[in-house]
């Protein structure tokens, strides 16, 4: 569509996405792409690097900017994602602040908050309460009160329930309504600027973390070694998941390599579900010792923005 086509008033820009982990970026994320782009786990840290995802309404383009979450970092992993994140906010036209109503707030709510005050003076920001269908109701108004202390200056703030839906459409208008007047900059029919084979890895790592639990806490990496067209046989898909230790490989193999081919069960349904076709997997597990604090392991399993 060209651009003299859009109506007038057409707003654009990006919306970066903060918020420690496991409060439900991702989630909502998928909920307003209405397909599985962002890859989401019951376990924190699934989203490693930075990613692009693109709404194309008709009055308005929103790409958004999911991020790691912000975090004490522990090791040099950890401090990449931090800065990942903050480079986000420091880009984006809009910050959109999610915030965990279903628990009590931690230090790590006053960390991002502190992180959100810090980078986007200018910047507006609006506030999300998320998983209200999981608050006690006598907790709800303790809770708003704290967040709102934290970020004061919202633009807007609502309570949100990513996965019910409660105040989706109406987060949805207010993003809108605070974005610059702009062009579309991305094509109409494009939804993430990420290969098929990034989404791949994605899937594939937080399919091992959902089946692994705590067993494997964040020294897992996924790289993909093959991604080959094969017609109406679908996608053929070959990764490597790296452990940091060989304990680690027996456990992510699992008896006579159960757990693996569970893994890859489970990431080939999300692939195929992303992607639409039939997709092919095969998955093997390596021991890279201590890749979590080595640069260039980082750089070559492609953990670093892209
Ligand atoms: P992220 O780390 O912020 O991207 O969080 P995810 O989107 O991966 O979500 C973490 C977990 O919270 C997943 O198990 C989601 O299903 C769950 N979740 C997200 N939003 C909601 C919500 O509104 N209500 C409830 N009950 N669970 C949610
Ligand atoms: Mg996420």
């Amino acid at each position: 569509m060209s651009e003299t086509s859009l109506p007038s008033g057409h707003r654009s820009g990006y919306v970066a996405l903060i918020g420690r982990p496991n409060v439900g970026k991702s989630t909502l994320l998928n909920a307003y792409l209405g397909q599985s782009v962002a890859a989401v786990s019951p376990k924190p840290q699934t989203t490693r690097a930075r990613q692009l995802a693109v709404l194309t309404l008709s009055n308005a383009q929103i790409i958004f900017v999911d991020t790691p979450g912000i975090h004490q970092a522990q090791h040099r992993l950890g401090k990449q994602m931090i800065e990942t994140a903050l480079e986000a906010l420091r880009d984006a036209d809009l910050l959109l602040v999610l915030f965990d109503l279903s628990r009590p707030p931690t230090d790590e709510d006053a960390q991002v908050a502190e992180n959100v005050l810090e980078a986007g003076s200018d910047t507006p920001y609006l506030v999300a309460l998320n998983k209200v269908d999981r608050v006690r109701p006598e907790h709800l108004q303790e809770r708003w009160e704290f967040f709102e202390a934290l970020l004061p200056s919202a633009a807007f703030m609502t309570t949100l329930s990513a996965t019910r839906g409660d105040n989706r459409d109406l987060l949805l208008e207010n993003l809108i309504g605070q974005l610059p007047e702009g062009p579309r900059y991305f094509p109409i029919d494009q939804i993430t600027d990420l290969y098929e084979r990034d989404i791949a890895a994605d899937q594939i790592r937080a399919a091992a973390m959902q089946l692994l639990r705590d067993e494997v806490p964040y020294g897992l990496a996924v790289r993909i070694d093959e991604f080959k067209e094969r017609g109406d046989e679908g996608a053929y898909i070959a990764a490597t998941i790296f452990v940091e230790r060989e304990s680690q490989k027996g456990i992510v193999i699992g008896k006579g390599g159960a757990m693996i081919r569970e893994i890859g069960t489970l990431a080939r349904k999300e692939i195929e579900a992303m992607s639409g076709r039939k997709s092919y997997l095969n998955l093997r597990v390596k021991t890279l010792p201590g890749w979590t604090n080595d640069e260039q392991a980082l750089q070559r399993l492609g953990v670093t923005r892209r």
